[in-house]
């Protein structure tokens, strides 16, 4: 069995507090043998260097997370450029555009995005980005910045706005939404991609739950199920989807080959 990795996960959070042990062992027994964790605040990173550097195969990414607006204060971006200068994190990230989530200024968020895309191009380091409703801001945001490469998490917009990204050097990380059948557009996007622009890796852990586990908390184990499904859409066996997705992984983050 192919050794995967799930190129977001949020493991750090208080959400695993209680068993992060198990749930770092079930994925470990699931073939989930690395995890991306990026940020979310500046106040979380102590926890996600420390984390990481007690548990192989977590690589932390730093960054400040659209969503979580309301915890950011612009001096925190000088202190994501020493955490990466210092600790010279996988990426950058997480960050982005949140369009969906009403009451987000969207011109800080833009502030907050081009600074931390300027750091990533500064750095040469891959981006974990982060659209909703936002994937042509996104965009031309990478566009106006250029040089840059990574992956747009948990993509679910059109195929003319996935052709765009993996035309700007950025992968699609493809996770739990993709098990529903109900998700037709992304479901035939991710049928007919380039398999070299696919992460399937990536759960959002604690985040978006598999079609079957609605309600549940998501965890590293289930990337199993979001592998098997993506081969199923391809219709090709689920070892190679394993294979190529698990080494467009290690190029972008740049690990070690395994
Ligand atoms: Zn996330």
């Amino acid at each position: 069995m192919i050794a995967l990795i799930d190129s977001h996960s949020h493991i750090d959070t208080a959400e695993f507090d209680a068993d992060r042990d198990a749930v770092l062992h079930r994925a470990r027994d699931a073939g989930v043998t690395r995890q991306i964790v990026p940020a979310i605040a500046l106040s979380g990173f102590p926890k996600l260097r420390d984390l990481c550097r007690a548990e192989a195969g977590l690589h932390p990414a730093y960054g400040l997370h659209p969503t979580f607006l309301a915890e950011h204060r612009p001096e925190h971006l000088a202190e994501v450029a020493d955490w990466i200068a210092r600790e010279r994190p996988v990426a950058i990230g997480e960050c982005g555009l949140d369009f969906y989530i009403e009451g987000l200024d969207r011109d800080s968020q833009r502030v907050y995005l081009d600074r931390q895309l300027e750091l990533a191009r500064e750095f040469d380091l891959p981006v974990i980005l982060h659209a909703r409703r936002a994937f042509d801001d996104v965009a031309a945001a990478i566009r106006r910045v250029g040089g840059l490469r990574g992956v747009v998490h948990s993509f679910s917009g059109s195929e003319e706005q996935a052709r765009q990204f993996w035309k700007l050097g950025f992968h699609l990380g493809i996770g739990g939404p993709v098990t529903y059948e109900r998700a037709r557009r992304l479901r035939s996007i991710v049928a007919a991609m380039p398999i070299e622009w696919l992460l399937l890796e990536e759960t959002d852990s604690p985040d978006q739950p598999l079609s079957g586990h609605r309600g549940e908390r998501n965890e590293p184990a289930c990337l199993k199920e979001v592998l098997d499904c993506i081969a199923q859409l391809r219709g090709e066996p689920a070892e190679s989807i394993a294979a190529t997705t698990t080494a467009n992984a290690e190029r972008l983050f740049a690990l070690e080959k395994r």
